[in-house]
């Protein structure tokens, strides 16, 4: 409690930056004007936050062209990229606190989560692309005595990121330091629900040594500071992480105006399998709860699908059940907290109607979904339902709330073929003993990222994406992420003609 009064204490003596990023300094709207984001923990308001338009993406946009184009950060020694992006790590450590502090407030996520996302991720996110830049190589293709060919990446151009709330800063880590790596400027744009972190790493790129107009920041809101992002003739790549609905909205505003590539980060329905031969350990209900319930099930990863062999059905059940009754619920700000406040009280109340959608469909609510009676923040307790069906909306929807069902099945083979049954391909978990068995379950998901005898997202060295709707070719993290903001080229010289 004493830790708890401490936090709130020092998250209220954050200072808070409202203002635009753009061309290295801060600046308002140009229409002058704003608009509120609010703590969800409390529903208090936070902050007035410059509402960005058409006309700051645009400025945003000629500064970033400005600079990639007289090569200050595009052209510069990759070893000189580097220095300035470690001592942007070194600032984001520094500042670590009081970053995670204001992420906790602004988002609802626990002090927990954004101590380690925040105060750790997000720096070790900025070093891993750092160390990387400067030892990537290029490449010579095999050719006949007349001639040299060069394969070489170079920098796209101005790249546009658009990121969701559900991670804030880390969402954004993981675009830009690839991003600022590969040498491309970058306009950024944080979700309207959670700007506030965002805001202030403009401030630290710039006492790291970013030059003017290498990394704009635009909070704003999606249909307008958003469309802006995606129809500017001057973008040469967006990356977005989001809603399906958005990622589609994103494919036609390329297509309608200079028909920039388009990452696309989006939704899934992850199934979490427990196969017949599987060992009911605490690790594997760790897991299971985890993968439904970690920030709160706002996730894009989250294993909400939970498909059971009938075998150990009610041992899981039994013990799930009884994990998820000691999760606390309340105070993000509060270290002994697990689940803090949903983003908002529309998202709360959109999350709460899947629970009432799962009853009126037929499957058994055996815990939770309940509001925090007299409680004015966003809260939602943990809700577990047995005799999920595939057919029922919250077996096929992506709720993105702590919600989770488990269905039961009588062979592995059942297992597969109910994972597979849906629109989305983002990850999944299987646990098994049989090596045989995981590996060819880990080929036959459709899945961009597949986790045996373990929940994890992988690392910063391992690309993160989906197969079918939940993304494109693209990938996060790993080398593979700097593909998006990179073009290759061929460099042909002939030899020995006679110039
Ligand atoms: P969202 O799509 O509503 O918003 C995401 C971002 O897009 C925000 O910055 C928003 O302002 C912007 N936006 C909204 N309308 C826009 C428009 N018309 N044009 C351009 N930009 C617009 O998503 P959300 O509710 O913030 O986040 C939840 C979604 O994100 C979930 O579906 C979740 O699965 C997904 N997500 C995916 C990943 C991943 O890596 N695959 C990670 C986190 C979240």
């Amino acid at each position: 409690m004493i830790e708890a009064e401490q936090n709130r204490l020092a998250a209220a003596a954050v200072r808070i930056e409202t203002r635009a990023w753009i061309d290295g300094e801060v600046c308002h709207a140009a229409s002058g004007e704003t608009f509120a984001t609010v703590a969800p923990s409390t529903g208090d308001h936070l902050a007035d936050v410059a509402a960005c338009g058409p006309e700051d993406v645009d400025r945003a946009v000629r500064a970033a062209r400005r600079v990639f184009d007289d090569g200050t950060w595009s052209r510069c020694d990759p070893t000189d990229r580097k220095v300035v992006l470690l001592r942007l790590a070194d600032l984001l450590r520094k500042h670590g606190d009081e970053l995670a502090l204001l992420e906790s407030r602004d988002s609802g996520k626990t002090i927990r989560d954004c101590r380690n996302e925040v105060a750790h991720e997000v720096p070790n996110f900025f070093q891993w692309y750092a160390e990387t830049i400067d030892k990537s190589f290029d490449r010579i293709a095999p050719t006949g005595p007349t001639a040299f060919a060069a394969i070489v990446k170079e920098p796209i151009g101005v790249a546009g990121l658009i990121v969701p709330w559900n991670f804030p800063l880390l969402m954004a880590a993981w675009k830009l330091a690839p991003a600022l790596a590969t040498g491309c400027s970058v306009v950024l744009k944080p979700a309207e629900q959670t700007p506030l972190t965002a805001l202030r790493l403009g401030e630290l790129a710039a006492e790291a040594g970013l030059p003017p107009g290498v990394l704009n920041i635009i909070p704003g809101l999606g249909e307008t500071a958003g469309q802006a992002i995606g129809r500017h003739p001057d973008i040469d790549t967006v990356s977005f992480t989001g809603s399906g609905e958005v990622g589609a909205y994103l494919l036609g505003y390329a297509a309608q105006s200079n028909r920039k590539p388009v990452g696309l980060e989006l939704g899934g329905k992850s199934p979490f399998l427990v196969l017949e031969d599987a060992r009911i350990t605490d690790s594997l209900i760790e897991a299971a709860v985890m993968a439904a319930f970690w920030n709160g099930g706002q996730n894009c990863s989250a294993n909400m699908r939970q498909i059971i062999h009938r075998h150990h059905h009610e041992e899981f059940a039994a013990r799930v059940t009884a994990r998820v009754a000691s999760l606390v619920v309340g105070d993000p700000l509060d270290p002994a907290t697990d689940i803090g406040a949903l983003v908002t009280a529309e998202h709360r109340d959109r999350v709460a109607g899947y629970v009432a959608a799962g009853r009126s469909e037929g499957a058994r609510l055996v815990r939770g979904g309940e509001t925090l009676q007299g409680n004015p923040g966003f809260f939602l307790t943990p809700a577990v339902f047995e005799g999920l069906k595939p057919d029922m909306r919250i077996a096929r929807e992506e709720i993105f709330g702590p919600v989770l069902g488990m269905m039961v099945v009588d062979s592995d083979d059942e297992a597969l073929r109910m994972a597979v049954d849906t629109d989305f391909g983002l990850h999944a978990s299987v646990f098994t003993r049989d090596l045989d068995k995981a590996f060819r379950f880990a080929r036959a998901l459709p899945v961009g990222t597949v986790s045996v005898n373990s929940f994890s997202e992988g690392s910063i060295a391992t690309p993160f994406g989906g197969y079918r709707r939940s993304g494109s070719l693209s990938r996060d993290n790993g080398l593979e992420a700097m593909a998006q903001y990179q073009q290759t080229k061929t460099v042909w010289i002939g030899l020995g003609a006679d110039q």
